[in-house]
């Protein structure tokens, strides 16, 4: 992809540009280091209808965890199997038909228990595993998250009527490299086994590093450590899948000194770019500029009225006003978890680079 082109091109308003052909490979390479695991892209991550398209024909499914992902994923794939999980699930999510639902709490089977149609389910676990390291831990404690082995228990003995149990689903931590999510795969799988589960949802989380963006997340290790298993296994990656494939081009308003520290005021701002606000990281950028002058420390901030407004801190590059600045690994938790209306500042506009052979 030649993101020189579209540097060239933007003007005042920033823009998205995402790397299709790229998104293309990167997909058919999980899918190759997981041949015998079914593979389910967490929509969350990002719900664009471009990239769901290309992702499709590489997963076995989609994760939804509302209603409204429920909805946008039928409208966009109409026949996409869909896995239905997140807490706080109302009625009418119940009352929907996706090819599993991932059941939180006993409260929640109850509910289900009244529907008429049957429904295939999976009990969310949480169990009681050490997830040190993680950026972000949905279990291994206590969180509003799936269900200690009381609560898996006490649904078991529930089960019956339109619910049918086809095993457990467990999406334990984020932000994890293949040792250790393999760690808490076999915690999970040895778990699974007790209960007699034929089938295991082992979440997503593996770790995308901002700061190292070549050190990718290990498929094929992971693949490796997961050959065996004779219950159905399934993953639900989403920030490993899209991350890469996403950048958020703006353009150097104003640079300036205050108190003895250089900041860069760039068009736009974390109300698109949220990221490295949530994840408290510095975004990793390329700049297209024209200054050959040496590297200095610069705050890269947005144009909002807010301190917090930070892409990133104290960086050494080279700015002039008007250049580019091109900010990488924008394509999973970016735009959509972002305030797109703080402010009221234009939104930015969406290219594809399209040409998937
Ligand atoms: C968010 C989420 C995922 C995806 O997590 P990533 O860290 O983006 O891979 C998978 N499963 C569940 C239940 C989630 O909530």
């Amino acid at each position: 992809m030649n993101l020189r082109d579209h540097a060239d091109r933007l003007g005042d308003i920033p823009a998205y540009v995402y790397d299709l052909p790229g998104l293309h490979t990167h997909a058919a390479a999980i899918r190759r280091a997981l041949p015998d695991i079914e593979i389910y892209y967490a929509v969350k991550a990002n719900p664009d209808p471009m990239l769901l398209r290309v992702i499709a024909p590489h997963v076995n499914g989609f994760e939804v965890s509302s209603g409204g992902e429920y909805a946008h994923v039928r409208s966009v794939l109409p026949n996409a199997r869909l896995a239905f999980g997140g807490p706080g699930k109302t009625d009418a999510d119940l009352s929907l038909t996706p090819h599993r639902m991932h059941v939180e709490s006993p409260g929640e089977l109850r509910r289900l228990l009244n529907r008429s149609e049957p429904v295939d389910i999976l009990l969310r676990a949480n169990l009681d595993v050490p997830v040190a390291g993680a950026a972000l831990a949905m279990g291994g404690g206590a969180t509003p998250f799936g269900m200690d082995p009381a609560g898996i228990q006490e649904c078991l003995a529930l089960l019956g009527g339109p619910v049918r149990f086809r095993g457990l689903h467990a999406h334990l931590a984020s932000g994890l490299d293949a040792p250790d999510l393999l760690k808490l795969a076999t915690a999970v799988i040895g778990y699974a086994r007790e209960l007699g589960a034929p089938e295991i949802n082992l979440g997503g989380g593996m770790a995308v590093r901002y700061q190292h963006p070549d050190q990718r997340f290990d498929w094929t290790a992971y693949g490796q450590g997961l050959t065996g298993i004779p219950e159905k296994l399934r993953i639900e990656p989403g920030r490993a899948m899209t991350a890469y494939c996403g950048w958020y081009l703006t353009k150097v308003l104003d640079l300036k000194r205050v108190h003895g520290e250089l900041f860069a005021v760039l068009t736009g701002g974390t109300h698109h770019l949220r990221t490295p606000v949530t994840k408290g990281h510095n975004q990793p950028f390329t700049v297209f500029g024209s200054a050959e002058s040496p590297e200095e420390t610069v705050t890269l901030v947005g144009q909002l009225c807010t301190p917090k407004d930070v892409f990133a801190r104290r960086v050494r590059a080279t700015l002039r006003v008007g250049d580019v600045v091109a900010f990488a690994m924008a394509g999973a938790y970016a735009w959509n978890i972002s305030h797109h209306d703080f402010l009221m500042h234009p939104k930015p506009e969406f290219h594809y680079v399209s040409g998937i052979s």
